[in-house]
């Protein structure tokens, strides 16, 4: 069965242009996707229409057999525990430390050290310590994040959003801002934690390359439309 699927989505962000037309397609359970295309084709937005960052103005997704456009407040709240979200800045507090960022995913924002570190429970902390050294960054979990490199925060960011155990991690540009080492220490790992705990990954790139190496399946998206659904081997590297 399908975990995601989208149906017949639009979206704009004012009346005149829309920024989404009319996209199908279903993503299923355990699946790595790659969305690509240039910049402004609406692969952010795509994510974010997911789990209702924005408003979807046109058809509906259904997330694990729940239609995301009609859920209130609460339901919300519930639906954002099963969607981990991975950013092309990290979003991370970088005054605070790695263990408490990843904390966070779980236990909720509050501002003050104590107020984290409160909350947590011991099995939370052995869950957050398990993912830092799938993630080979335990030795790092007490430094502040600022004085990680950007490939360690990275990984402090998929940390984080697994701690949650959602059932997809959607991950917008997450390697953009990284040299091409960095990039593939962070793919790999994206591919091998998501496939070792058997969650769905959606990612966006702007690299075929990179997308084909990767993913078993890719969406190139262009203005706002699908122009290529298909198993990797058969997109071209030029296209
Ligand atoms: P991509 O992730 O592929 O670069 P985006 O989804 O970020 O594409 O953007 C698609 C289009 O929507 C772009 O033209 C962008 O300027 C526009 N857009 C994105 N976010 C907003 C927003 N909050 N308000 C208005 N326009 C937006
Ligand atoms: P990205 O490439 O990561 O999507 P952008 O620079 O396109 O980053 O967007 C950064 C922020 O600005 C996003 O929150 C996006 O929603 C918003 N944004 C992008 N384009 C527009 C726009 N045309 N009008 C208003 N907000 C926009």
């Amino acid at each position: 069965m399908s975990l995601l699927q989208i149906k017949d989505l639009g979206k704009s962000y004012n009346s005149n242009s829309k920024v989404l037309d009319g996209l199908n397609f279903e993503v299923k359970s355990g699946e790595f996707l790659s969305i690509i295309g240039p910049s402004g084709a609406g692969k952010s937005t795509l994510l974010r229409c997911i789990n209702r960052m924005v408003e979807i103005d046109e058809g509906h997704i259904i997330f694990n057999g729940q239609d995301v456009g009609g859920l209130n407040k609460k339901e919300l709240r519930k639906l954002r525990t099963n969607i981990g979200m991975i950013f092309q800045h990290y979003n991370l507090v970088p005054r605070l430390s790695v263990i408490e960022n990843v904390l966070h995913g779980r236990f909720g924002y509050k501002t003050t050290f104590q107020g984290i570190m409160g909350r947590y429970t011991e099995q939370g902390k052995e869950h957050a310590f398990f993912l830092l050294k799938k993630l080979g960054i335990e030795e790092h979990a007490y430094k502040r994040c600022d004085q990680l490199s950007g490939g360690q925060q990275q990984r402090v960011g998929i940390a984080r959003s697994l701690i949650q155990e959602p059932k997809i991690v959607l991950c917008d540009e997450p390697i953009a801002s990284l040299d091409p080492n960095a990039s593939k220490v962070i793919m790999d790992h994206l591919k091998s934690i998501t496939q070792e705990l058997g969650i769905t990954c959606i990612v966006n790139l702007h690299q075929v390359d990179i997308a084909k190496d990767y993913s078993d399946r890719i969406i190139g998206l262009n203005k706002g439309g699908i122009v290529f659904d298909g198993p990797s081997y058969r997109l071209h590297r030029n296209q």
